[in-house]
């Protein structure tokens, strides 16, 4: 079996600052707390917890700081209340997303209606709606698009892991329902380029591996664009959740993680696979993707 891993795969740059600025917070306090798990893998945030990292679930459960903000950013309302309650809060909110929430407050301040297209209940969505001043509607198909905003002015935004085929049906349906139409492009560079890379290694093997938390939109979405081209797709969050059943006869397997996923996590389903360590049968060859040059 070969093992191809691919090259843009794991840590994007906002989680990693927002690791860098937690595991600073943590070097001038003996404890911390961020507003749910810091990013969406359970090992790095079990190990940031024993580092001195509480995640909590309410502002409730805070009564000293510091807090830190999660690179999906916080509803609005919140920093506030943590700012008239004197507790420091570090912004690991990730620039990218940043620009999203100042552009919802920029279009609803000049009159338009803001469309969010993404997922209602994820946080980074929620943050994002808190900074628009006016009408807001989010919007997950085509098909949701509300009647309210026929007739209207209407400023487009995308949550930033979102597919552009999806965000582009949304438009095509919305065009025929309103006077005006302002869409930004606000989906991330980083994502985009590792959902590409995530469709072409799956068009070229016989199953695909994904490791990355079962939370984490990112990795739920390059799941559902592997699977979309190659059925045999395994979403793990780490090398124990390998079986030998699910790779029977297959000659070359691929593997990809989503932007919350740690390097060492990769590594290891890599190393778990190619040692056959989890079912005895050694690989017969290792490619490492593109990553030493080698072309798959
Ligand atoms: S996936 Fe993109 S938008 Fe999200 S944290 Fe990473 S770099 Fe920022």
């Amino acid at each position: 079996m070969e093992v191809l891993l691919a090259k843009e795969a794991g840590f994007c740059f906002g989680v990693r600052r927002a690791l860098k600025l937690a595991e600073r917070t943590l070097a001038r306090y003996p404890r911390a707390f961020s507003l749910g798990p810091l990013i969406h893998n359970p090992q790095v945030v079990k190990r940031l917890k024993a580092m001195g990292l509480e995640p909590v679930r309410d502002l409730s459960e805070i009564s000293e700081g510091p807090v830190v903000i999660r690179s999906h950013g916080a509803r609005k309302e919140v920093l506030k209340q943590l700012q008239e309650r004197g507790i420091e809060v570090v912004d690991a909110t990730c620039p990218n997303v940043k620009r999203v929430q100042r552009l919802a407050q920029t279009a609803s301040r000049r009159g338009y209606f803001v469309m969010i297209v993404g997922e209602r209940d994820h946080a980074e969505v929620q943050g994002i709606m808190s900074y628009a001043e006016g009408e807001t509607a989010v919007v997950d198909s085509a098909g949701e698009i509300p009647e309210l905003v026929r007739g209207k002015r209407v400023a487009v935004l995308c949550q930033t892991t979102q597919e552009p085929e999806k965000v582009g049906s949304i438009l095509r349906e919305l065009f025929g329902m309103v006077t005006e139409m302002l869409v930004y492009n606000t989906l991330c560079e980083v994502t985009l380029q590792r959902q590409r890379e995530a469709l072409r290694l799956a068009s070229q093997v016989d199953c695909m591996v994904v490791v990355g938390g079962r939370e984490s939109a990112n990795t739920r979405r390059l799941v559902e664009i592997c699977r979309r081209i190659q059925p045999r797709t395994l979403h793990i969050e780490g090398p124990e959740e390998l079986r030998e059943e699910f790779f029977r006869g297959a000659k070359r397997v691929g593997i990809t993680a989503g932007a919350s996923t740690p390097p060492e996590l990769i590594e290891a389903v890599y190393r778990t696979l190619v040692t056959g360590d989890f079912c005895g049968i050694k690989s017969q060859r290792i490619i490492w993707g593109e990553r030493d040059g080698s072309k798959p």
